[in-house]
């Protein structure tokens, strides 16, 4: 089914980034502690991410690239208990079946599987080392469809998504170690152990992570907790405003809303300041499946989870002005 796959790459695979993020996502799904991300020329030339996570045996490598094949979800109904950053089973299928693509994976149990797909076609397999996890290259993104490559921009600007997509990676996961590579140099390193605030210093900077504030809140229905910068280092962009539910790095302008309403005047006109918020709340409360980028959701107490957020954002500013 080539045809399909190609059709649904255009909804995964936008540029680089896409990739990139899919990916990311496998390998934090498959339990990795640490994940190498190598790119060339942005990611047009060849993105490389190996990780230390379960791998796969030979049968689940195969299966892995046919289109909506997921081992996360087995039955409808875990469709509204999503934990899985993945859950289509679309992605691999959609990455293969645009670009030049090599896996080698292993569970570590026994000599481990190699593949090579071109354009979604399987073109060569065989044995690989018994190192437990997987390494995928991607090369020649978008090589068979040209309209596509056509849109690419310069890999000043690929680069820059690619980094967003890093940087909110490294944000949601501070347990997950990040090395990563720009033709050959290193652009981004965290440590993965799982502190939050050394993230936030690597991304924005030590005297940004000075200046942030912790949050930490619990309802029945909520968790929440992060960081919240004092008025001062507000930034011209919502970017800044990064949200993380269950893990899932996620847009909501309404949430966004909600936080600024805490600072209330507390911000210059127009301003918006830098927060990583953690919102932990039980799957069956959030709908992730609106999007195929799963960037948005839907939440069924969202009224509750607003107001719990402006509330603690003004409670931590009355504490820091006691
Ligand atoms: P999804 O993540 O939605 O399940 P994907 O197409 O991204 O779909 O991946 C298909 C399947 O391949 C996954 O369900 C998983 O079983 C397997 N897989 C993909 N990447 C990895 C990885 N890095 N380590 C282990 N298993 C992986
Ligand atoms: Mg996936």
């Amino acid at each position: 089914d080539h045809l399909a796959n190609k059709i649904a790459a255009g909804e995964v695979v936008e540029r680089p980034a896409s990739v990139v993020k899919e990916l990311v996502e496998n390998s934090i799904d498959a339990g990795a502690t640490w994940v190498k991300v190598d790119l060339m020329e942005a990611g047009l030339q060849r993105i490389r991410i190996t990780d230390d996570g379960a791998g796969m045996d030979e049968e689940d490598c195969e299966i892995a690239f046919y289109r909506h094949a997921t081992s996360k979800i087995l039955d409808e109904n875990d469709l509204f208990h999503v934990r899985s950053l993945g859950f289509r089973g679309e992605a691999l299928a959609s990455i293969a079946a645009v670009s030049r693509l090599s896996i080698q994976t292993s569970t570590g149990d026994s000599a481990g599987t190699k593949m090579n797909l071109e354009g979604g076609h399987f073109v060569s397999r065989g044995k690989s080392d018994a190192r437990k996890g997987t390494d995928i290259t991607v090369e020649e993104l978008f090589f068979n469809t040209p309209a596509r490559l056509k849109y690419m921009k310069t890999i000043h600007t690929e680069l820059g998504h690619v980094t967003d997509v890093l940087n909110r990676m490294a944000l949601a996961h501070p347990e997950v170690q990040f090395i990563c590579t720009h033709n050959e140099k290193q652009i981004f390193k965290t440590n993965g152990r799982g502190d939050l605030l050394q993230v936030i210093a690597n991304i924005y900077g030590m005297n940004v992570a000075k200046k942030m504030i912790p949050i930490e809140v619990e309802t029945a229905d909520f968790k929440v907790d992060g960081y919240i910068a004092k008025p001062e280092v507000y930034r011209a962009s919502r970017n800044y405003m990064s949200t993380i539910i269950n893990g899932r790095f996620i847009r909501s302008i309404p949430l966004n809303k909600a936080v600024l309403q805490g600072y209330h005047t507390l911000l210059p006109i127009g301003k918006s300041p830098i927060v990583v918020l953690n919102i932990n709340m039980d799957p069956i409360l959030v709908d992730v499946n609106v999007h195929p980028s799963k960037m948005e959701v839907r939440f069924s107490k969202e009224k509750e989870l607003y107001d719990l957020l402006e509330e603690t954002v003004r409670q931590a500013f009355r504490k820091q002005t006691l």
